[in-house]
């Protein structure tokens, strides 16, 4: 292998941290460069999970790791395609690593779809962790929401919705979101399949965790069927949570939990905000196919949230394929129509789409750095030819933020949990972010700033 070789990787976020840490472990020499257009690592760690599943925050200091060695370096404010190109760092490293994630959703691709009050659960989710490019979000003409898909993501999205101010007030979310989730007066939400609940792939925690919620009614608008043949263990499980749910009698509930499987979204409805959303029955046909059946109703909402998967987004520079939304790749090299692109390597939800819990990264990124480690001892992988990240950005007149930039924005955070009582409160906008890593202070009022309530 040769001396001291050169990696980066795009993405800070969890695939891109344990794919630092195999690399670290497999090699004793390798030198690794993080890119991230975040002044913040950890990527859907910290902008996904969310605010109220504290345990797995503790994951953050597994992630971290790799940064306390000095064979990593973190160039935080830096954006592939903007800052610095894809083909800047084949010529200037043995190997590249993506991991950018999945940055965009899917569509219904139904009328109305882009009314006000219809957004993604990503864009959500964004806005109640505090990410930097959220929009803010006003509930305040919201009595019932309706979320589309049954997955973890929306049930996370529901939870958040009907969840009591107490249990949101010990969070990290940003004072203006806890404020706006203490004072909304969203009454129902819905939870909407378009098929049944046992092909449902949230899992049975989350599931009995939004089920079994203080003060709020779940209401289930289907018969729930007996355990399937052959059915796994996830799925038995659920269907038992569901049916106790249906049992479940709330004392003077302050909301109502909606589940309601066998339908797909035909339109929104509305002038310039959503007000209803029409639905149609479902089945599925002999070849296991949704269809409609024509039989429809329509569910009064102001807040629809499309909880339908993500998408990964094209890299600039780098093979995508539109219609997996991945880096087309085998088992983690990175392959173009021509073939195999040497020392390029892809990880995480980019690789192998949105699918599978934080953790699942790990070994995901195990593999692919094998393979990397193993390219790299055969000598399959080109020499660098040119300057480093460090050389690049100095020379192009860019000032990359540093792992010390974040510590101090960590920092801030935590000292901002401290005054309002709370673990940490988010910086949640670009300028508050960036003030911390030009000038090691806020300048300007910081999302959290004032007294707390
Ligand atoms: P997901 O589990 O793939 O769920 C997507 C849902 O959208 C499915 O119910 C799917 O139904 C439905 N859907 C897709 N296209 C649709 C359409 N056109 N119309 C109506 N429904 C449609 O994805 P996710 O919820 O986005 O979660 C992504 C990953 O992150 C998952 O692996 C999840 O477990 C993980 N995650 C974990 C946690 C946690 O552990 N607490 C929290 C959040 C996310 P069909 O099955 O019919 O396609």
């Amino acid at each position: 292998m040769r001396e001291h070789p050169r990696v980066a990787i795009v993405g800070a976020g969890p695939s891109g941290l344990y794919a630092a840490g195999a690399l670290l472990k497999g090699s004793g020499d390798v030198r690794i460069d993080i890119l991230d257009r975040l002044p913040t690592p950890y990527g859907l760690l910290r902008y996904g999970v969310a605010p109220d599943h504290t345990s797995l925050q503790g994951i953050q200091r597994v992630l971290a790791e790799p940064f306390a060695s000095d064979r990593v370096r973190f160039f935080g404010l830096v954006e592939l395609g903007h800052d610095i190109t894809a083909d800047e760092l084949r010529r200037g490293y043995d190997a590249v690593v993506y991991a950018a994630g999945a940055a965009e959703d899917r569509r219904l691709d139904v009328r109305g779809e882009d009314l006000l009050g219809s957004r993604s659960a990503r864009e959500f989710v964004a806005w109640y962790c505090g990410h930097p490019d959220a929009e803010p979000q006003s509930l305040a003409d919201v009595e019932a929401a309706v979320t589309f898909g049954v997955g973890n993501v929306a049930v996370d999205v529901a939870r958040i919705l009907l969840a009591a101010p107490e249990r949101l007030a010990t969070t990290d979310m940003p004072e203006a979101v806890l404020a706006e989730l203490a004072a909304h007066r969203v009454a129902d939400v819905w939870v909407v399949g378009r098929r049944g609940p046992e092909h449902a792939t949230f899992t049975t925690t989350e599931l009995r965790e939004l089920l079994t919620l203080d003060g709020v009614q779940p209401v289930l608008h289907d018969p729930i069927p007996e355990d399937p043949e052959g059915a796994d263990r996830r799925v038995r499980q659920n269907l038992g949570a569901l049916r106790a749910a249906a049992e479940r009698v709330v004392d003077a509930p302050h909301a109502r939990l909606h589940l309601a499987f066998w339908r797909r979204p035909v339109e929104l409805v509305g002038v310039t905000g959503v007000r209803a959303v029409v639905l149609e029955r479902t089945g599925l046909d002999s070849s296991g196919r949704v269809v409609g059946t024509g039989e429809r109703e329509v569910v009064p909402a102001q807040l629809v949230l499309r909880a339908i998967g993500y998408r990964g987004k094209p890299l600039p520079g780098v093979p995508f394929d539109p219609e997996a939304g991945v880096v087309p790749n085998e088992a983690g090299r990175v392959v173009d129509a021509a073939g195999a692109r040497p020392g390029e390597y892809v990880v995480g939800w980019i690789k192998r789409g949105p699918l599978g819990v934080i953790g699942t990264n790990k070994s995901d990124a195990a593999a692919t750095v094998t393979g990397l480690l193993a390219d790299l001892e055969a000598g399959l992988l080109p020499a660098p030819m040119g300057p480093d990240a460090a050389e690049v950005l100095t020379g192009r007149g860019r000032a990359a933020s540093t792992f010390a930039d974040w510590e101090r924005i960590d920092a801030a955070e935590q000292a901002a949990g401290e005054r309002f009582g709370r673990p940490r409160v988010k910086v949640a906008t670009w300028h508050a972010l960036t003030d911390l890593v030009r000038h090691g202070r806020p300048g300007g009022p910081l999302e959290h700033e004032g007294d707390p309530a």
